[in-house]
């Protein structure tokens, strides 16, 4: 064991709903893949989707209250449907692609829509938009082993009970074995590696008391409250 110099920083598990922990390695998201969500954000719905990453510790479990983040005055919600990853693969084919997850939830990927809009403007990064504190609420991983691998299926969520996205996973423009394979074409990804899948239309701003109530036909729920 090293001698750490500072005390070490402690990694944040996913629940799995038929006990035990996935521990998770890095959280990987898909941006704009479904049409009409590019189109409610002013694109054409026709682009092709794109990567990018939170931080593994952005993650909120256990139906946790998430703060409400500083430095931003327009946070939307964005339920998605989330692979957890069980198996190490590099330059994975499609066809092989379902092999390597472990399981499945529901996660939300919450936005500093502000932030983005300036940074989209200015070339800049996403990360202060996209990768803050507790910006990634995830339910229970459901295994593979009791669900199989979720066909199209209804992805939906709630704000303080009024229905804010309702669609289906089917409207993927990427389904999952083609963004394991596109993804694993530029990294490595391995076990406990999170891949959010993008978010459908209806995304929208929170204010704090707000309750979120998403879920995953099929798949898991989550839910948090804005705090
Ligand atoms: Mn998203």
């Amino acid at each position: 064991m090293p001698t750490y110099v500072i005390p070490a920083p402690v990694q944040v598990p996913v629940p799995v709903a038929e006990g035990g922990e996935f521990p998770v390695r890095r959280v990987f998201c898909v941006g704009r893949n479904y049409a009409e969500h590019q189109r409610e954000m002013g694109h054409s719905g026709e682009e092709p989707p794109f990567f990018f990453m939170k931080p593994a510790d952005a993650l909120v479990t256990r139906g946790a209250d998430t703060p409400y983040p500083p430095a931003t005055s327009d946070v939307h919600h964005e339920i998605e449907f989330v692979a957890a990853i069980g198996a190490d693969g590099a330059n994975i084919a499609a066809a092989d692609a379902l092999g390597h997850v472990f399981g499945y939830a529901a996660g939300i990927d919450l936005t500093r829509r502000d932030i983005q809009a300036v940074a989209k403007k200015q070339g800049r990064p996403w990360e202060m938009a996209k990768g803050f504190d507790h910006s990634a609420p995830i339910g229970d991983i459901a295994p593979v082993t009791r669900i199989g691998h979720p066909g199209p299926t209804a992805i939906a969520l709630t704000v303080n009970g009024a229905s804010r996205q309702s669609a289906s996973t089917g409207e993927m423009i990427w389904p999952l074995p083609e963004i394991i394979a596109e993804l694993s074409r530029f990294v490595a990804l391995k076990a406990g590696d999170l891949i959010f899948t993008g978010t459908p239309a209806g995304v929208g701003a929170i204010v704090r008391g707000d309750r979120l109530e998403g879920e995953v036909a099929g798949v898991g729920t989550v839910g948090t409250t804005i705090v």
